[in-house]
């Protein structure tokens, strides 16, 4: 009897010990699954297993919605308060849109650095845009950590199944496409995807193939555009406006191209010899020369040594400074000052100076013109449009008495009919740039031009 009820035990004692073992192997498992379908910090989704849902779903024909949600400014928290507080605002982002979606059926995921994407199902149009405008006041609530309360806002991407994408690839690639737009377009910003996007990505790449074409095969040339003494008419100089010689693209397409990749620092050096070296042609050919200003654009920054390049091209062509003028945008004060003053320093330091493009059409606060080295302002076109007429022009002869009082000198630019000129002329602007003097034209006609100019309103 005893022997047979330790048999019994045994045989017990066995099958508690297989049932531990499976129990610690299934939960191994499901601990394996887990962390291979989840993000480690947020503990939502991850990328992988929103695409995998993604997927099913396209196949089964449901209506959905794709959000992609990014955290406004969240490098700046990172950097400025640390990682461990960055850690902290994903995580607060992460409860707040998982609280959000928890009444439809769908998933959230961290896609990534401060990315996260929504999937919900079986919703309308009309579900998903009060969705996404419950989730923005949410987000936007201020996030409290000790002491301290900060906003958090965030920009969001959204694509709809009526979209029509047959991959998830495809969903996810247009709920980008929007994100991108959306964050464009400034903090807090909701972007629905439509077609527009997919051709402006092509275009896009079309325009950077030509342009990285243009680079390696001097596909480059430049128009420079008469700018005249607008008491007297005569000739002062001209700005450099650049072409590519298959004319397949115009600037306004191509640079804003060029300055979302490394190209405009390439294309900004291109510039810049092609007038030094223009300058010294001209010289060569005992002509008089005059002032050329060169565009620079801001993101021109990253190119550290563009003002050692510049003295370079200077020292190699015998071009005496005075003779370059650097056309800087307002938006440089706001978007890396450091680097900015440095360059302002660096070519004040050199004698080149500084002319202030495209006043008035942004946040043109007066103040900066105060600090900033400028010695001309540019004001642009569409000012000239808005205000130059018998109820409003009192404001552009205000801007040129202010810029007066400042020492700067004020250039109009778009001046197309004589009446605009005379206007100008009587409010005691500086210098006329206009196609009522001259279009941008080739280097060639800058030598044969009268002087001083005579306009023309039929060009
Ligand atoms: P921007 O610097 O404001 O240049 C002035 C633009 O206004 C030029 O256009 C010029 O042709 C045009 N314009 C001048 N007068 C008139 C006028 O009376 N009527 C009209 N309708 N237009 C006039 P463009 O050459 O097409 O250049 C467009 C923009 O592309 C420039 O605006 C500038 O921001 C950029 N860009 C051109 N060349 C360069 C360059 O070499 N580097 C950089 N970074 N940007 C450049
Ligand atoms: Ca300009
Ligand atoms: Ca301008």
């Amino acid at each position: 009897n005893n022997k047979l009820r330790k048999a019994e035990n045994d045989l017990l004692r066995q099958y508690e010990e297989k049932k531990l073992y499976v129990d610690f192997l299934e939960r191994k498992e499901a601990q394996i699954k887990y962390q291979a379908e989840h993000d480690g910090l947020t503990k939502l989704y991850n990328r992988h297993t929103a695409i995998h849902f993604l997927e099913e779903l396209i196949r089964s024909g449901s209506s959905y919605a794709v959000i992609g949600v990014d955290i406004d400014d969240f490098k700046s928290f990172n950097e400025t308060m640390g990682h461990m507080y960055g850690d902290m605002v994903l995580c607060n982002v992460a409860d707040i849109i998982t609280d959000s979606v928890v009444q439809y059926h769908g998933m959230v995921a961290r896609f990534g650095g401060d990315e996260f994407l929504l999937i919900i199902c079986d919703v309308t149009s009309q579900d998903v845009a009060d969705y996404v405008h419950r989730l923005r006041d949410k987000v936007i609530c201020p996030i409290r950590f000790g002491e301290e309360y900060h906003n958090i806002t965030c920009c969001a991407g959204i694509m709809l199944s009526t979209d029509s994408a047959q991959t998830s690839a495809e969903a996810i690639a247009y709920a980008d496409l929007a994100l991108n737009v959306a964050k464009q377009q400034g903090k807090d910003s909701m972007v629905y995807y439509n077609e527009k996007m997919r051709s402006d990505l092509d275009i896009k790449y079309n325009i950077g193939k030509s342009l990285e074409k243009a680079c390696l095969n001097d596909g480059f040339i430049i128009r420079y555009q008469p700018q005249v003494d607008a008491m007297t008419g005569e000739f002062v100089g001209c700005e450099a406006l650049l072409r590519l010689k298959d004319n397949s693209f115009f600037p306004g397409e191509f640079i804003p191209v060029a300055e979302q990749s490394e190209l405009i620092i390439q294309i900004g050096r291109i510039v810049t010899e092609k007038v030094v070296r223009q300058l010294y042609e001209w010289k060569l050919h005992g002509r008089k020369i005059y002032p050329v200003a060169i565009n620079y654009s801001s993101k021109q920054l990253r190119d550290e040594e563009y003002v050692s390049f510049l003295q370079e091209m200077l020292d190699k062509y015998e071009i005496p400074p005075e003779y370059v003028e650097i056309e800087i945008t307002e938006g440089m004060f706001l978007e890396n000052s450091k680097a900015a003053i440095r360059l302002f320093d660096d070519l004040t330091a050199m004698h080149i100076k500084l002319a202030l493009d495209d006043f008035g059409t942004g946040y043109s606060s007066i103040n900066y013109l105060t600090y900033v080295p400028v010695s001309k302002i540019k004001i642009d076109k569409t000012i000239v449009d808005n205000f130059l007429n018998d109820e409003k022009e009192d404001f552009i002869g205000h801007l040129i008495g202010l810029a007066h009082s400042l020492h700067l000198k004020i250039t109009v630019e778009g001046i197309e009919t004589k009446d605009q000129y005379e206007r100008i002329k009587k409010m005691e602007g500086d210098n006329i740039q206009g196609y009522y003097f001259s279009k941008p034209i080739t280097a060639e006609e800058i030598e044969e031009l009268s002087n001083p100019m005579v306009g023309c309103e039929n060009l």
